[in-house]
């Protein structure tokens, strides 16, 4: 069924939709204009796969919600094909769409990240007024969301960069969400995005993470955690598929069966899926006939980036990061096929009788190391909340994990209750769940790596997960002979176990005593 729906500037569109409740479009007079008058408490411009769907959220859950997109046909097409959702506010211009939204306007951005973004978040602050609340729902590098929120809070508007995580399908049925910005933000935008949260336990997948950019902060530590867990997966299905000759479908059941226990997830539930699809054209597993080159959109390699600026160790998200790099070079990789580089042939000989035990290996290889790189993430966290003055609740952070983001998993609440209790305080790993479950699985562990490494098997995120974990319970690292080392090119100094100060030594000179420089 149709309506026309007369917009406030005079443009007559024919839509399909009937609100449940019809649009009341009042006008009144602005700068010689009809504008539409307030009435929608939230407005998303952007609207692409992310911002129509979220807007439809939006509308679900009992908002009026303002929509705008620089170029009308998307907007028109949301009308046309959901405009019957919900209670939307269309607009064609930004002034529009501001004078659509009631005080204090908000309006959520979910335009392409960078430049674009700028534009829109200009534009908007040129037409709104100070208490007015700017919110960029997209993946934004946080030092661009710091730099904005500076510029912004110096026009008098709020500006809230917000981490959106679980894809076109989470910004439709529930996202779980990280967004900054100040705390008098907040009180107005919690209720709304509470509103449209996925929920875990009956809980809302959003808390208020920190000031200006912690939100895109954590989401970009939450993507990288994202790689983490998806190149063990892989290395996971890469020890069955070629170590053991297991069939697709095989090792999809075995995901399904995994699913069922500590290692229930999302990501282990699509694996199973992805596994046991057949291409339609071959009929063979899909698996086989996708291109290996692995993809990425930059999130991971900022996630790796930020902790060497921070000199945080993230072997396994730099490991998947790497990982997705290697399987990206064809020419390389082409050219190696060719030179035939020597190594075992790729296949791990076991009996029938021990296979089934090397499987549940893998299953407590993975299960450690997917431990290690959410420690890892979480001292990343950590890290950038001392240097950025973040105040960031960790035990929330992993409770809005729990729902509708891509890592979401029965084991985050694990996770917060050990930062909630303190145990994690230093590190995840000292909590005395995961302490346990890492005694475990450790056997396992090294069995796994040590069989991939005789068999030729890459697994550089297992074996860096497990090399970290041993480093960290060292009483003592080979790094005093790095010290020495550079002490040595480079008279750097270093300082010694039995006495305090700094020191040098005369390394030329046999014999000659050590110089002590306090
Ligand atoms: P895209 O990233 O593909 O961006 C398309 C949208 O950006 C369109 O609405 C387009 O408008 C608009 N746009 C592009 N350039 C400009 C400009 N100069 N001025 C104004 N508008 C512009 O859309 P997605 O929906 O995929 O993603 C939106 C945001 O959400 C991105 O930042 C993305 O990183 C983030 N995100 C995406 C996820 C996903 O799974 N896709 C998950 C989480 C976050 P027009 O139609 O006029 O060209």
């Amino acid at each position: 069924m149709g309506v026309n729906y007369c917009n406030p500037l005079g443009l007559s569109v024919r839509l399909k939709y009937v609100n449940s409740v019809p649009l009341q479009v009042a006008t009144v007079e602005s700068k010689g204009k009809a504008m539409a008058e307030a009435q929608a408490n939230i407005g998303v411009v952007g609207l692409a796969a992310m911002g129509s769907n979220l807007a439809r959220n939006l509308a679900h859950h009992g908002n009026t919600v303002a929509v705008y997109n620089r170029h009308y046909d998307r907007t028109e097409t949301l009308m046309n094909e959901h405009g019957d959702e919900g209670k939307f506010v269309p607009a064609h211009t930004v002034e529009e769409f501001v004078a659509s939204l009631s005080k204090p306007r908000t309006a959520i951005i979910m335009v392409k990240a960078g430049a674009p973004t700028d534009a829109v978040i200009e534009e908007l602050a040129n037409a709104m007024e100070p208490g007015d609340i700017i919110v960029d729902g997209g993946n934004a590098y946080f030092p661009d969301t710091i730099r904005r929120e500076k510029e912004i809070r110096a026009r008098g508007l709020h500006f809230v960069g917000c981490g959106v995580s679980g894809g076109e399908e989470g910004a439709l049925n529930g996202p779980s969400m990280m967004p900054g910005g100040t705390e008098e933000s907040w009180k107005t935008l919690g209720p709304i995005l509470e509103s449209i949260a996925a929920l875990a336990e009956g809980e809302p997948c959003v808390t208020h993470i920190g000031t200006d950019g912690a939100g895109h902060f954590v989401k970009m530590v939450h993507n990288g955690i994202e790689y983490a867990d998806m190149q063990l997966i892989a290395e996971s299905y890469d020890l069955m598929r070629r170590g053991l000759g297991m069939s697709a479908g095989e090792i999809g059941n075995v995901f399904a069966k995994w699913n069922e226990g500590e290692l229930n997830s999302y990501l282990i539930e699509i694996t199973s899926e992805v596994l046991r699809q057949q291409d339609a054209k071959t009929g063979k597993p899909l698996v086989d006939v996708i291109v290996d080159h692995a993809g990425m959109k930059g999130t991971g390699t900022w996630t790796v980036q930020t902790a060497l600026s921070l000199a945080v160790p993230v072997t396994g998200i730099s490991e998947a990061v790497f990982a997705r790099g290697l399987s990206s070079q064809a020419e390389q990789r082409e050219e190696a096929a060719k030179q035939e580089l020597a190594g075992p042939e790729q296949r791990i000989e076991l009996a029938q009788s021990e296979r089934e035990a090397f499987i549940e290996d893998i299953r407590q290889a993975l299960y450690a190391s997917k431990i290690v790189a959410y420690a890892q993430g979480f001292d990343e966290i950590n890290a950038g909340a001392k240097e950025y003055g973040w105040n960031i609740d960790q035990a929330a952070v992993a409770r809005i994990w729990r729902g509708g983001c891509i890592i979401r998993a029965k084991f985050l609440n694990r996770v917060s209750d050990a930062f909630e209790s303190g145990e994690a305080n230093i590190s995840l790993l000292f909590a005395r769940y995961f302490k346990d479950a890492i005694a475990s699985a450790q056997s396992a562990w090294r069995r796994v790596v040590a069989r991939a490494a005789e068999n030729g098997i890459p697994v550089p995120a297992f074996s860096s997960s497990l090399s970290y974990y041993d480093g960290l319970r060292s009483d003592r690292l080979p790094a005093a002979l790095i010290q020495g080392q550079r002490d040595l090119f480079g008279a750097h100094t270093y300082q010694r176990v039995d006495e305090p100060g700094v020191f040098h030594t005369l390394w030329a000179a046999e014999g000659r005593p050590e110089i002590k420089q306090d």
